[in-house]
């Protein structure tokens, strides 16, 4: 988003009031100890903030054996909408690190996996920042299906090896089975699913943000190897388009495209951007931080997830930025970049606006946003974009003073001083 399409900086008297609560979904490390800053300095002066908290950090969810994530993704379908700050996604070394009953799962799997739908991430562009392909000169939105395949399967290994199979018993308790190999030696093997449900979902609201946005839509799969399962998403979109879209797409002047997704790497690397790049949900993962760290920064990517049943997740795309964390324990300063935190805010704020009709909380929404645009197009930015940036930086901030440079400007264009 290259700048907020307001036109008219409210001028405040008082806090905005909200209706309905936001789910508020804190999370890990820097990005936590961030969160409470950015509602300090930014939210809290000027909104009359409603929240329902859920602490996803993993010492809860730990101590709840992740209840408390299932109990935030409820929340969600309660109220609509939420948002969520990084968790950590534990490994073995997490486990050993925070002496943990075992390797939860992801929170983020969980939830998307509870709400369906689709993560719609989209670069946070401005002037000074070229993205390192020089071709791009508008966002390229990746639409992540945020459902199903390798996060909600199911793997085994065979130290002996023999006969690998995957097996289906269907409702009708009809059988069906097929071998994979038969190997003599220790064996890996992975089995995944998804719903032709979830699909026409996920080709549903891409079309919909397509057509939102005034946007051509390009989606990927490998179908000529994976002749039942990718070949199966590719006839899932192409069957939504013609019947529900192909009108819709040719008088907004837009297109859908397919290819093969190694096709469309390809292409991607010499078009303009101004796309929406529909991605199951493997290759959304990959493809989105590829696509972040192309436009300049993980922290410069905004991403919701919006399920078919309308409701809205809005998150940062990056993690907890362990690195920085382990510089703040040790009482050194960071300059960790909280722009797609505060756009997590920004963007469900302006949902809940739109949903409740509090038009102020819209208006807020677009000049929060705004000021940070203005703050780094000045040349005000953290350390992440200052190794990046053109012309160079005028002011390199660490966390905090740029938390509080964003706060000055923010009060600023409300008129609080
Ligand atoms: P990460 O936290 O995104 O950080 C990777 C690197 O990217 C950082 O070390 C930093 O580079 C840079 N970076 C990311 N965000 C930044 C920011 N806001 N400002 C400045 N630099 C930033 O990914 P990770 O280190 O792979 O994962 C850490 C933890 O986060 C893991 O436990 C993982 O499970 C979790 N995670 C959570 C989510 C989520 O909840 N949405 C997503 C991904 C990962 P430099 O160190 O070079 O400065
Ligand atoms: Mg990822």
């Amino acid at each position: 988003m290259a700048s907020p399409t307001h036109t008219k900086t409210p001028i405040m008297t008082q806090k905005i009031q909200m209706t309905t609560p936001l789910v508020e979904i804190d999370g890990d490390e820097m990005t936590r100890v961030l969160w409470p800053i950015v509602k300090e300095k930014l939210i809290l002066p000027f909104v009359d903030l409603k929240c329902e908290y859920y602490d996803l950090g993993i010492m809860e969810r730990d101590r709840t054996d992740d209840q408390v994530t299932v109990d935030a993704a409820n929340a969600i379908k309660k109220h609509g909408v939420g948002v969520k700050n990084a968790t950590i996604t534990p490994n073995a070394d997490r486990v050993k690190e925070y002496g943990l009953k075992k390797q939860w799962k992801s929170p983020n799997g969980t939830i998307r996996a509870a709400l369906d739908g689709t993560v719609f991430r989209k670069p946070i562009m401005v002037r000074n920042i070229r993205p390192a392909v020089r071709s791009w000169v508008k966002p390229i939105v990746v639409g992540r299906h945020a459902y199903g395949d390798v996060y909600k399967n199911a793997e085994i290994y065979s130290e002996a090896g023999g006969k690998l199979e995957i097996v289906a018993t269907d409702k009708n308790g009809t059988v069906l089975r097929k071998t994979i190999i038969e190997v003599d030696e220790p064996a890996i093997l992975q089995g995944v699913h998804n719903t032709v449900g979830s699909i026409r979902s996920f080709a549903r609201a891409c079309f919909e943000y397509s057509l939102d946005q005034k946007i051509d839509c390009w989606f990927a799969t490998k179908d000529t190897i994976s002749k039942i399962y990718d070949q199966r998403f590719k006839n899932v979109f192409e069957e939504v388009f013609a019947q529900e879209y192909s009108a819709k797409f040719a008088a907004a002047g837009i297109s859908f495209f397919y290819t093969l997704i190694d096709d469309v790497v390809a292409r991607m690397m010499k078009s303009e951007g101004g796309l929406l790049w529909a991605c199951k949900n493997y290759d959304g993962d990959v493809m989105s931080d590829m696509v972040a760290s192309a436009f300049g920064s993980l922290a410069m990517m905004s991403s919701v997830l919006v399920s078919p049943n309308g409701y809205f997740e809005y998150e940062a795309a990056h993690g907890t930025v362990q690195r920085h964390y382990y510089k703040h324990l040790k009482g050194e300063k960071t300059s960790t970049n909280s722009v797609a935190l505060i756009y997590a805010w920004s963007g469900a704020l302006r949902k809940r606006g739109e949903l409740d009709g509090i038009l102020e909380l819209i208006a807020f929404a677009d000049t929060l946003e705004e000021t940070i645009i203005e703050c780094i197009e000045s040349g005000y930015m953290t350390g992440d974009l200052a190794l990046i940036c053109d012309p160079p930086a005028v002011k390199v901030l660490n966390s905090t003073d740029f938390l509080d440079e964003l706060g000055r400007r923010l009060a600023q264009k409300l008129n609080r001083h």
